[in-house]
């Protein structure tokens, strides 16, 4: 007898962020287009969180599939210390031309993680290269930053760092800015400041702590006191990078310059695994020497892997057409209004918006936390619905690909409202 696809799964894959014991057998997928991925047996799914946030352009879109399949015939990949390629150099030199204008150099690494990786190493060794001890870091409360153990350690405590507490690193953690404790946080930061060697954070939305979103001038305000005390500033943009909070990248929305900035996920339009750090002239510079001690010994066997940055300047291509900016503002303004509807439903707290993102806040009484039973009620009525919403606790958040229409986008808040009104 043939085992299905499911079964041959269950056999031998063990799944990210699954309670495997108890999660239901995972939908086989056999082709993506669009905005929408299929099944099996057919059945449509539009994906409203953009496969885990990576999605810009659409599944399999097919001028990315072109440039990634030229690529592989030309060169599939080399070496990248001691050696180089026309694609890794041309990538970095769009993406820089279109960032904060004090980033000159880019580093290339695998992912999300690894990027926020080598953010830490290299202003920890910015400090040590400069003989001075700052070892402490400063991070948000609430903050995600990845799932390896310097990545981890600066983001927030919680149920899945648990298991690792008493290995992560130390991290000052404070509380995202507001008018009422910006002086205390910056009074914090001047009180420790040569401790300090960073402060990373995701700027305008914290995506895994639930879409949680804040001011861009308390942001500013507190990023410059900060450069003020020689803290460096690691903004972490490898969720709100490529269009996502509505401008080309979140740091645009804010005056100040940060040092170091990490890129992933949107990077390749959702294509393939791919990681990017850039810095200033400044970080660079502290590691050139002839003491080979001060060299940044950091690097991944894929580094800039050449079908990985066909795939990014593929993305970067379409990213940068007009109509995309067109379908970003299109989408912010779509969820505005569907904001203004449906926030005056009994059973929505509050509602948050930032471009394309479009946050929910479910009135659940007393259960709050990631675990409730409403979380996977919510999704499985939404999959019901051939629409992949994979709530966060009791949050319902959108962040659709740039390319889907109105009638899908329609489709997802109508369908929000049925939940509201069923569930
Ligand atoms: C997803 C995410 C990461 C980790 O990226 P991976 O590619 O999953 O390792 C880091 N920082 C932020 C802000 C993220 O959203």
């Amino acid at each position: 007898m043939t085992m299905s696809l499911v079964e041959r799964d269950l056999a031998v894959i063990w799944h990210p962020y699954t309670q495997m014991k108890t999660a239901q057998p995972p939908i086989p997928i056999v082709r993506g287009e669009g905005t929408c991925l299929y099944a099996e047996d057919g059945t449509k799914y539009i994906d409203a969180v953009s496969s885990w946030w990576v999605n810009i352009h659409g599944h399999s879109h097919p001028y990315i599939a072109q440039k990634v399949s030229e690529q592989l015939h030309k060169l599939e990949h080399a070496i990248f210390a001691g050696f180089t390629h026309e694609g890794a150099v041309l990538l970095a030199e769009r993406l820089l031309a279109i960032l904060p204008s004090n980033q000159k150099k880019a580093f290339y690494t695998d992912d999300g993680s690894t990027a926020v990786e080598a953010a830490i190493k290299m202003c920890l060794q910015y400090w040590h290269n400069k003989g001075e001890q700052r070892t402490k870091i400063l991070a948000f409360k609430n903050a995600y930053h990845g799932d390896t153990f310097g990545a981890m350690s600066v983001s927030g405590r919680s149920a899945f760092t648990a298991a690792f507490d008493s290995l992560l690193f130390e991290v000052e953690f404070i509380d995202l800015p507001n008018a009422e404790n910006i002086e205390s946080i910056k009074y914090l930061v001047s009180s420790i400041k040569t401790e300090i060697s960073c402060f990373i954070f995701e700027p305008l939305v914290q995506g895994s702590a639930g879409m949680v979103m804040y001011d861009a001038a308390y942001l500013n305000e507190l990023m410059a006191h900060c450069q003020s005390e020689s803290v460096l500033l690691i903004a972490d943009e490898v969720f709100t990078g490529f269009g996502r909070t509505g401008k080309n990248f979140a740091c645009d929305h804010v005056q100040v310059q940060p040092d170091i900035i990490c890129f992933s996920k949107g990077l390749t339009g959702g294509t393939m695994a791919l990681g990017l750090t850039t810095c200033t002239q400044a970080i660079y510079d502290a590691f050139l020497s002839d003491d080979r001690m001060k060299t940044l010994f950091h690097g991944h066997s894929y580094t800039a892997n050449p079908v990985a940055c066909a795939a990014a300047l593929a993305s970067l291509d379409l990213f940068l057409k007009p109509s995309t900016q067109q379908n970003i503002d299109r989408i912010a303004t779509k969820h505005a209004a569907f904001a203004e509807t449906i926030g005056s439903h009994r059973s929505i707290k509050t509602t948050r918006q930032t471009g394309t993102i479009l946050a929910l806040e479910w009135e659940t009484g007393s259960d709050t936390s990631y675990f409730n039973g409403l979380r996977d009620k919510l999704y499985y009525y939404f999959l019901g619905k051939g629409i992949i919403l994979r709530p966060l606790g009791n949050i319902i958040y959108i962040l659709p690909p740039y390319c889907i229409s109105n009638d899908e986008l329609d489709y997802i808040y109508q369908s929000i409202g049925q939940a509201l009104d069923e569930i």
